[in-house]
């Protein structure tokens, strides 16, 4: 409580989701001090909006939740905050949007750097109180928690908190996933961070990495196999030194990841997913079998450039000498997949505060009137959008469990 009474939260984490939490608590007359690790808030909205930020999905809510593992509890804080209301809620800073060709949805000029700028500026005058290099290093007693600051340590106690310190990914950019060992050392259920829409790595030649590494593999399909049948998903990838990467791979990481055992997985490619298997083994016997194999390659099918290439990586390539088995490699060519690159890397986490450990309201069961909200919580979801629909619906969550929470405390 301040000293005329009004109850005091700590938000600690200034990304999208404690921004928002900060906001709705605040507009509620609640004494907010705003507490992150780094100089400034939002540093990875900011990354987020380097290549056109893509603030939510124009989709129908059915759907839309249906984009998150797990589809439940996410849903429910759509319901309270989907991307109508985030569209709204940017309009009302003076950012437009408007829906892409394929749905996604972005600020008119789609920055982030506007877009925070002007949020920030709005919290400061509805009388946030923002600390900056103030990182949380632990939970104390009751609503305590210790942060390490320029002046040292202190302990900050108010009348109930909401966490909002990200995942793993981009550590460099404040959220580097720390909390996870003094969360679980207070007895929180929390899944270890794992890398979601991320790259994976395969054992490519030498002499594709030197000739196709950086090279857009286009149009493409991907396979992964569930429940005994191939499940194939067109898109675009782009080969790396290391391996793949890409929208495609990124939208399959999650089933991907939980595929691979010690050994990696297998995927399938479909270099010609324009064309049904007889129609490419039609199209290579209409070229003559005394050109070259790039020739036939490329003048009957239009493969040349990396995707030519690919057919030549897997063993089995050697084995396809007749048409059939060409075309058979050609729409489905295996490939193993031996890892995913390090969370570091990734767009975004899998893993973190388990939905076991947190009521409805997002507030942990073990420490009453503590909340958490986004990244860190054990949801994940691709790109398009979907990351911070999520993170901002969270912060509402939260923060109006916080709200509930001290008047049932009051
Ligand atoms: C390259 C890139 C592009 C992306 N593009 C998109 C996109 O276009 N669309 C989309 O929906 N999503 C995108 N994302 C994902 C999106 O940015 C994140 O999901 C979102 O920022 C997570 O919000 P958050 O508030 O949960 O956490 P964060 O944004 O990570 O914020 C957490 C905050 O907590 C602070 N913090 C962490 N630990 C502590 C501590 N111990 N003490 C104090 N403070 C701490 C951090 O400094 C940080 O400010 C992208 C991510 C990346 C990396």
């Amino acid at each position: 409580m301040n000293a005329i009474g009004q109850p005091a939260v700590a938000v600690i984490g200034g990304g999208p989701a404690g921004l928002m939490a900060a906001e709705v608590l605040r507009a509620a007359d609640i004494e907010v001090d705003l507490y992150d690790a780094k100089a400034s808030v939002g540093r990875k909205f900011l990354i987020a909006g380097k290549g056109g930020l893509n603030l939510t999905h124009g989709e129908d809510l059915e759907h839309f939740a249906k984009r998150y593992r797990p589809q439940h509890p996410v849903d429910v804080w759509l319901k309270r905050f989907d991307a109508s209301a985030l569209r709204e809620w940017a309009r009302g800073l003076g950012i437009e949007t408007f829906v892409g060709s394929s749905g996604h949805v972005f600020p008119d000029d789609q920055k982030a750097a506007p877009l925070l700028r002007g949020w920030v500026r709005r919290l400061r005058e509805q009388g946030v109180r923002f600390h900056m290099q103030h990182r949380c290093v632990g939970l104390a007693d009751s609503q305590q928690t210790r942060l390490a600051t320029p002046d040292g340590e202190h302990s900050v106690k108010s009348d109930a908190a909401v966490f909002a310190l990200g995942g793993g990914s981009w550590p460099v950019l404040g959220s580097d996933g720390a909390w996870v060992q003094w969360l679980r050392d207070a007895g929180v259920g929390v899944d270890p961070l794992r890398p979601s829409n991320c790259g994976f790595e395969l054992d490519w030649s030498p002499h594709f990495i030197e000739r196709h590494a950086g090279d857009p593999i286009k149009p493409v399909a991907l396979a992964l196999r569930e429940d005994g049948h191939w499940r194939w998903q067109r898109g675009e990838l782009i080969a790396s030194e290391y391996g793949l990467e890409g929208g495609l791979i990124y939208a399959l990481s999650a089933p991907l990841r939980e595929a691979l055992g010690d050994d990696g997985t297998e995927i399938r490619i479909d270099l010609c997913p324009m064309l049904g298997v007889s129609e490419v083994e039609k199209r290579l016997r209409g070229t003559p079998r005394k050109r070259s194999l790039s020739e036939r390659l490329r003048r009957g099918l239009g493969l040349s450039g990396v995707r030519a290439a690919l057919l030549r990586e897997p063993t089995s390539f050697a084995d396809a000498s007749t048409d059939p088995q060409l075309s058979a490699l050609i729409k489905s060519l295996p490939l193993r997949v031996n890892s995913t690159r390090p969370l570091a890397e990734a767009i975004s986490s899998a893993g973190g505060v388990c939905f076991n450990a947190v009521d409805e309201h997002l507030m942990l069961k073990q420490r009453p009137g503590l909340f958490c909200a986004g990244e860190m919580l054990d949801w994940e979801a691709p790109t398009g959008g979907y990351l911070l629909t999520a993170c901002f619906a969270s912060g509402v969550v939260a923060a109006e469990g916080v709200l509930d929470w001290l008047r049932r405390n009051a």
